[in-house]
């Protein structure tokens, strides 16, 4: 599986990914976008059908888009997948889709990136009944310490959103989550990975080398000890 050299920066989430030394990225291909997961150095591949884009005449394509892209070997995970609330198509039909990724995601052995906007009780409730064993990474994390909490002890793995993560305010909720679930990311946003980690630590009152290894060792333990690939 491609994977991370040992001393990288890991961005976990990123759309359009450029190569850059000692990073290890993970770019989000979203299937209607059109894009190839091309094999790039430094860069692996999440794909999915994101909440936003799923209608009703369009669902059978995208799906099978996903799983055609998740056989691929530099695709490492499925997503970004789940459900919002405030944007996108209904929940029927967003709960369809999301549904068929986690079975994509089981039947591959890959991890799954989750999208979750004001849907919290929906994604306990599905994680819940399919009792997933491959993780779940909630991308662009922003709650409070409680949701923080309910998801974490869940087994969810956690990459706030990256405004909101280098907030000197968001630092008591970046707190509560424990290094060993944390993961950080871009999400498209033109600032870097390696800024992120320095003003990270910085507010955790940790060494950047802790959290890079830290972070390394999730992306072990998540993509190299639980998933199949
Ligand atoms: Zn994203």
């Amino acid at each position: 599986m491609k994977g991370p050299e040992k001393y990288d920066f890991i961005n976990i989430h990123d759309h359009g990914a450029e190569p850059i030394d000692g990073v290890f990225t993970i770019d989000n291909i979203m299937v209607h976008e059109n894009r190839y997961p091309a094999d790039i150095n430094g860069i692996a591949y999440s794909c999915g059908a994101h909440p936003w884009n799923i209608m009703e005449d369009n669902i059978d394509k995208m799906i099978s888009k996903v799983k055609e892209y998740a056989s691929l070997p530099n695709v490492i995970a499925i997503g970004e997948a789940g459900f919002d609330r405030i944007r996108g198509s209904d929940e029927i039909l967003q709960e369809k889709a999301f549904i068929a990724q986690v079975e994509i995601s089981e039947e591959k052995g890959k991890p799954l990136f989750i999208h979750c906007v004001k849907a919290w009780d929906k994604l306990l409730v599905s994680h819940k009944k399919m009792n997933p064993k491959m993780k779940w990474i909630i991308h662009g994390f922003r709650g409070k310490p409680e949701l923080a909490k309910q998801l974490l002890d869940k087994g969810f793995y956690l990459s706030p959103w990256v405004e909101w993560a280098i907030r000197p305010e968001s630092t008591s909720t970046l707190k509560s989550i424990p290094l060993k679930r944390l993961f950080l990311e871009t999400d498209g946003f033109d600032i870097g990975i390696e800024p992120v980690y320095r003003v990270v630590a910085e507010h955790l009152q940790i060494g950047l080398q802790t959290l890079k290894k830290s972070i390394y060792d999730n992306f072990y333990n998540v993509f190299y000890k639980s998933s199949l690939v």
